[in-house]
């Protein structure tokens, strides 16, 4: 197999660390790298690695929505959630653009917080970029019976809202909203290393709520500190990129992946080192 990570920037990617753990761990032939691709440069980039013999792609920020308007043939998901995060390219060149972020985001959960029952109760969404439609739609596979979307930027979370017949609150409203609900999701960007911190007050958080952060540097984040010491059961986003890549592993060689201690210990070292 030939794959690659494609985006701008990708030099901080962890998915070759994944990938090429896998590929040696399944005694697989190949190689999984990080190619950069500027906006703009996204079609001449895509067929000159194509033409260089690649035959699967991680799709990463900017270019999840731009792509897809360059593959033949987009599964129903990724057109449902409107973003393409996987490519296979088939044996007579044809393109597929997949996406595996909703299932990475599921399985973290059922991973990390055995038991939950997405079905019991409203889920809150921080955030209305290009992960919370993934999120958005995952949390609809797994039945949550309401989703109320919050969003800095109001507009975002009511065209979302509409999108997947969720509900929008002002962003004002986001620390009530969780006093009602069973799970809570930061989709946002903030509280990343180099970010702004996510303004979220816990106190009136539902103590029997779940809260996760996708964000996974840092691994704990502030959110997840604070909602831990507020009582509640966290969910850290790392296992959210692992699980994502399964998929399309799968998707590339036939073999559907396993997440080990192994392989997490050598993506905290290195989310260390960065
Ligand atoms: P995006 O499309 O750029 O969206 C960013 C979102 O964050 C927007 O809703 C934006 O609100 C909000 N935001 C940014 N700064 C904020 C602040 N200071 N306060 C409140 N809201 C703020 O990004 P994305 O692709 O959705 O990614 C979001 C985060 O998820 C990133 O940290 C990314 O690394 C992480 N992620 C993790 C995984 C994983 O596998 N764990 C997968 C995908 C993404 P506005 O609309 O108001 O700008």
């Amino acid at each position: 197999m030939k794959a690659a990570v494609i985006g701008c920037p990708v030099g901080h990617s962890l998915s070759p660390l994944i990938h090429n753990y896998w590929i040696e761990k399944y005694g697989l032939s190949g190689r999984y790298d990080a190619r950069e691709i500027q906006p703009g440069q996204l079609e001449a980039g895509l067929a000159a690695l194509i033409e260089e013999g690649y035959t699967g792609f991680s799709v990463t920020i900017p270019h999840k929505q731009a792509v897809m308007g360059l593959c033949d043939s987009i599964d129903d998901t990724a057109r449902r959630i409107g973003a393409v995060n996987c490519i296979a390219v088939d044996r007579d060149g044809a393109v597929e653009g997949l996406n595996t972020d909703w299932f990475g985001f599921t399985e973290n959960v059922r991973e990390s917080a055995p038991g939950f029952d997405f079905t019991a109760g409203p889920a809150l969404v921080l955030g209305a970029g290009g992960a919370a439609r993934a999120i958005l739609y995952g949390l609809q596979h797994e039945g949550a019976p309401r989703i109320v979307i919050a969003n800095r930027t109001p507009e975002k979370a009511r065209e979302l809202a509409g999108a997947f017949g969720a509900t929008y609150i002002a962003w004002e409203d986001r620390a009530r909203a969780a006093a009602g609900a069973g799970l809570v999701v930061n989709t946002t960007s903030a509280g990343m290393t180099g970010k702004p911190a996510l303004d979220f007050d816990v106190k009136d958080l539902n103590k029997g709520a779940l809260v996760c952060d996708i964000v996974y540097s840092p691994l704990r984040t502030a959110l997840l500190e604070s909602a831990a010491a507020h009582g509640n059961m966290t969910v850290e986003g790392l296992g959210m990129l692992l699980h994502q890549a399964r998929p399309a592993f799968e998707r590339w060689t036939g073999i559907l992946p396993a997440v080990t201690d192994e392989l997490r210990r050598m993506l905290l070292e290195k989310l260390g080192k960065q």
